[in-house]
């Protein structure tokens, strides 16, 4: 796996095992670009997480160092599942945690999709 950004990736962080096929995960969705799995505690009744398939820290360190291509690639596979788990009309919520203030647990960048009921409002 490419390690991009600070030299800070952690290559044995959780979802690096995930894409190395080291632990198992509830696949989602997958392509060249995501793979995406049901949260292992989830806090939505849809609750995925979408990952690049490549090594970023953070959301800004995959905004400084993926090609235009694999953010697109990123970006584009998120709305195809959030389509596809039928979340467009009755909403969801999109985000990622960076860092420590954030909350952030595992230091590869993630999107967190959740829907499927009223989500509390925002910050929760
Ligand atoms: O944004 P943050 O880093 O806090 O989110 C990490 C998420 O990864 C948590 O929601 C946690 O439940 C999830 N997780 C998972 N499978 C694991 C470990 C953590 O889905 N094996």
């Amino acid at each position: 796996m490419a390690v991009h950004g600070t030299g800070s990736y952690d290559p044995d962080n959780i979802f690096a095992k995930i894409l190395r096929g080291d632990i198992p995960c509830k696949k989602v969705f997958e392509n060249e670009w995501v793979l995406a799995f049901h949260d292992i505690a989830p806090k939505a009744p849809v609750h995925v997480l979408i990952i690049p398939k490549k090594a970023y820290v953070s959301f800004i360190d995959f905004s400084k160092n993926a090609s235009v291509e694999e953010i697109a690639g990123v970006m584009q596979s998120a709305g195809r599942i959030a389509a596809d788990l039928h979340l467009e009309q009755a909403g969801y919520r999109l985000i990622t945690n960076a860092g420590q203030n954030a909350g952030q647990e595992v230091p590869h960048f993630h999107l967190h999709l959740m829907g499927g009921k009223a989500l509390p409002a925002f910050p929760a």
